[in-house]
């Protein structure tokens, strides 16, 4: 598929009504009741004042957006769980483009895939497909969006037994800086799918992505407290199960070990830096 929009910007410099006309969804502006609420992202230290925050329905909401920002030369910043750590969901004097309503989920159980919608958080995909005994790898923390963990790799508790996110990662519908609409994946602009699994957000803006999902069975998780935690985390490791993964804190004394899905739901453990050990040799050699 590939589609292009194109805007009636480029002779209205920074006129934020002909981008109102042109999407579905919201334009939130300084001065509006919902703009103290939505500029903040899941990062408080993070403090911008958007020019303007699209919460865009669908693409083509994407898209407009995205040519809106280039045509008038403003800094664009995308956001779908807002957990970046560095604060690039949110942007001073620039567009926000907010995909947080586009939380569209669709489950086919019979052939393990799924479709997914940039505002969903991982939990949220994580049980619904927990629902049909099925499973995408995502991190140890429901809040975040699979957008900004899965385009970054991710990894989580299912690391050792089906690998990191973007192994997972069937393809995806992206909207280019161009403002094309295309789908990438191991047949179709593969260079680009090769990107974005693992490039971030700087390959375009994702709107759906196709995961494979696993089965997977019981839950089992739980934390401990142990003092030298490097050491021990790997003793740990080394004499864990086989599907069992092992986060803590590279500072703390903390640590948590999960099974199949129990990190994947969230136990919100909120470690400032999280390390993942791997070990037996087999983690690395897949992921590393
Ligand atoms: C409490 C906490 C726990 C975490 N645990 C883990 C973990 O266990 N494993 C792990 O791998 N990571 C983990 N992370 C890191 C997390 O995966 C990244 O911060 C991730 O980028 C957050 O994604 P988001 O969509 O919530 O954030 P956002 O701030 O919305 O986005 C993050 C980045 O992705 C870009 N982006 C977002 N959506 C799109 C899109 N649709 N198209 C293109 N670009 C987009 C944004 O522009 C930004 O640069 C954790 C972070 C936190 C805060």
């Amino acid at each position: 598929m590939e589609a292009l929009i194109r805007g009636p910007f480029v002779d209205e410099p920074l006129d934020l009504e002909s981008l109102a006309g042109c999407i579905s969804g919201r334009l939130i502006l300084p001065g509006d009741d919902e703009y103290e609420a939505a500029r903040h992202v899941h990062q408080t230290a993070v403090d911008a004042r958007p020019l303007a925050i699209v919460r865009a329905a669908d693409a083509r909401d994407v898209a407009f957006t995205v040519l809106f920002a280039r045509d008038n030369d403003l800094d664009l910043a995308v956001r779908g769980g807002g957990h970046s750590l560095a604060g690039h969901g949110t942007v001073d004097g620039g567009i926000v483009l907010d995909l947080a309503d586009m939380r569209g989920l669709h489950i086919d159980p019979d052939a393990r895939l799924a479709w997914a919608q940039p505002g969903l958080t991982a939990g949220e995909f994580t049980e619904a497909a927990a629902a049909h005994g099925l499973a995408t790898p995502f991190g140890d923390t429901g809040s975040v969006g699979i957008a900004g963990l899965t385009l970054g790799g991710g990894i989580g508790w299912l690391v050792r037994k089906y690998g990191l996110t973007i192994d997972a990662l069937v393809g995806v519908e992206i909207v280019t800086a161009d403002g094309r609409q295309l789908v990438a994946n191991e047949q179709d602009h593969p260079d680009l799918f090769w990107a974005v699994r693992g490039g971030g957000g700087n390959f375009g803006v994702v709107t759906r992505f196709q995961y494979r999902l696993h089965p997977v069975g019981m839950i089992l998780g739980g934390g401990t407290n142990i003092s030298d935690v490097q050491a021990d985390q790997k003793q740990a490791g080394d004499t864990a199960a086989r599907d069992a993964t092992i986060i803590g804190g590279a500072a703390g004394a903390g640590a948590v070990l999960g099974g199949p899905i129990g990190g994947a739901l969230g136990f919100g453990i909120g470690l400032g830096v999280v390390i993942e050990i791997h070990t037996r040799g087999q983690a690395w050699r897949n992921h590393g």
